[in-house]
């Protein structure tokens, strides 16, 4: 299996599509989900091109590991989260679904479900709104 430099997430690294961008440092991105499965939903990707787990080297996959984490902390605050949950999808069989690797960083509410993988798409409005809690709570402010 090979990277495809053509994959909606190196599209969204080269700027050539919009993202609700959330944070940025040297080695990854991270953006809100078009389709969230909770609110708040984050994916954060390396720069380096990599198609998931089992082809990313072992700096890349940290550099994208410290970033969840720091996402996670940061929607737990926004949004008053009772937990999170964190996926990683690798190839078909492991239910990915857009081949550069990404890392979900859902915020939780006790007692609600997610909603199903890519079954609504949420409104410009609402993740404005949600990008600008998190990049609040990322900085402080
Ligand atoms: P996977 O199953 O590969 O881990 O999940 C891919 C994720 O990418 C899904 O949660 C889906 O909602 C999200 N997604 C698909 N297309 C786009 C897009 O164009 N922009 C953003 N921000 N997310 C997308």
């Amino acid at each position: 299996m090979t990277y495809d430099a053509n994959n909606i997430f190196a599209k969204i690294l080269r700027g050539e599509i919009p993202c609700y961008k959330v944070y940025e440092d040297d080695h990854t991105l991270a953006f809100l989900d078009i389709m969230p499965r909770s609110i708040g939903h984050t994916l954060v990707i390396p720069k380096a091109p990599a198609r998931n787990v089992l082809d990313i080297a072992p700096e890349d996959f940290a550099h994208v590991a410290r970033t969840a984490h720091k996402i996670a902390g940061a929607a737990k605050r926004a949004f008053n989260a009772d937990g999170i949950t964190i996926q990683q999808f690798s190839e078909q069989a492991g239910g990915q679904a857009v081949f550069h690797l990404h890392i979900h960083v859902m915020p939780r509410m006790l007692g609600v479900a997610l909603v199903p993988p890519m079954s609504n798409k949420e409104s410009p409005t609402v993740l404005e709104e949600h990008a600008a809690r998190l990049k609040a709570a990322l900085t402080g402010t």
